[in-house]
């Protein structure tokens, strides 16, 4: 398990400019939505455009899952 921090790891002010960019002019994740890092922060991924999907909560944690069998976070 991982659990280091990075002080990007939590970057509202980065992840609000992203959002923005992706079309949700509020800076803010609809309903049922969460930011995934496609390149884990871990890995050195960062909050840009390219890097951030926007997908639902469910998926996330089938990413993220499916992540973990492979020994990703
Ligand atoms: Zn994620």
């Amino acid at each position: 398990m991982n659990k280091a921090k990075s002080k990007n790891e939590r970057s509202p002010a980065k992840l609000k400019e992203v959002l923005k960019q992706k079309g949700h002019p509020s800076g803010k994740l609809p309903k049922g939505k969460e930011a995934h890092h496609i390149k884990p922060v871990a890995e050195g991924g960062k909050a840009t455009k390219k890097n951030i999907r926007v997908v639902s909560e469910s998926k996330h944690k089938t990413i993220h899952k499916n992540r973990q069998k492979r020994g990703k976070i």
